[in-house]
């Protein structure tokens, strides 16, 4: 109540103000007709600035998308290269292959860390055969969970496996950049990114705030994976990530009795699209149940089968040139 008579003793001098300025244009019209050009020139620059500030607002805009695609971009404390796996499409492979590539890179010699970023669906720490709880040193940093070589992080030693993450984008970009930056990688020769499926919010956050020296696209042949494997791939372009290759996951099928070789999901596909897009292949996994064991009892494939440690080795050495 206080409050409304208040502003409507404020309102009393602007009134008064605008009725006097009216009264003196209106004057100023009838005495100088010639004039009134000018003030007609005078308002309608009034709307151009009106105008010019929406386009200005709207150059604002587009440099602030500028701005933030070229923000500047952190690097992780003591890790030499990031690599982020990526595809279109779930289900593809793609934490199978970030679970394997990671392995083999540790057996080459390298020190090698390996990051869930998949916040809504963690797989790393079951691939790995991790349950423990990471521990927080002095620094109030979470130190890595060790198996197989290399250093893994993830949301999902942090939750029960059960339970679901119910949260919005800002909280999944929150512990995604927590999950980089506030973790004791320790020196590292590369930082292995396994990202959730699509050209979501993480993908996003990765490209735009953390130095990535590559991403590679997983796909399995068949067409409608490869559709979704092109807009990751033009995602990566658009923001800048270099796209090291591709890879085709799931390529042929080996029967382990007769020998014949089934494309299930038809065989080549992405090496085509590699060639189309002229990005570079990297090679073919096939479908093998050592594959899928590996992931669901935590010894990677590439520690027991010997086939698969070999294509695995030669994808190794290809990106790490
Ligand atoms: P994504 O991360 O793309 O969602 P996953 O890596 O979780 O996919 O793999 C999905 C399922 O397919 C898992 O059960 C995994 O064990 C299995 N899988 C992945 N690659 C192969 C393969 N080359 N051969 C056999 N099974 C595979």
């Amino acid at each position: 109540m206080h409050g409304y008579n208040n502003k409507k003793h404020m309102n009393l001098p602007y009134c008064f103000l605008w009725g006097s300025c009216y009264a003196y244009v209106s004057f100023y019209c009838a005495a100088f007709p010639k004039d009134t050009y000018k003030l007609r020139r005078l308002f309608q620059s009034k709307s151009y600035t009106t105008k010019n500030r929406m386009d200005i607002s709207s150059i604002n805009g587009r440099t602030m998308q500028k701005s933030t695609q070229f923000r500047i971009k952190k690097y992780i404390l003591g890790v030499k290269k990031v690599i982020a796996i990526a595809s279109g499409k779930g289900g593809v492979g793609k934490s199978t292959v970030a679970v394997n590539l990671a392995v083999t890179l540790a057996h080459l010699g390298y020190k090698v860390g390996l990051l869930d970023a998949d916040i809504y669906g963690p797989s790393i720490p079951k691939m790995l055969g991790l349950s423990e709880k990471p521990e927080v040193n002095t620094n109030k940093k979470l130190i890595p969970l060790e198996a197989h070589g290399l250093k893994a992080m993830s949301i999902g030693f942090m939750i029960p496996e059960e339970s679901p993450m119910i949260w919005r984008g800002p909280m999944v970009q929150g512990a995604f950049l927590q999950l980089l930056f506030e973790v004791e990688w320790g020196s590292l020769d590369v930082l292995i990114l396994d990202m959730p499926p699509g050209t979501g919010d993480i993908q996003l956050t990765l490209a735009q705030q953390v130095h990535v020296d590559g991403a590679i696209i997983v796909s399995t042949p068949q067409d409608i994976a490869l559709i979704d494997a092109r807009k990751g791939l033009h995602m990566f372009q658009k923001v800048d990530v270099p796209v090291l290759g591709i890879i085709e996951n799931m390529s042929t099928f080996e029967c382990p009795h007769c020998h014949h070789t089934t494309p299930i999901f038809g065989h080549g596909g992405a090496q085509a699209q590699a060639k189309e897009l002229d990005i570079f292949f990297l090679g073919a996994i096939p479908l093998d149940i050592t594959l899928r064991e590996g992931s669901d009892n935590g010894t990677p494939a590439v520690l027991t089968n010997e086939a698969i440690q070999a294509v695995y080795t030669q994808i190794a050495k290809k990106m790490m040139v």
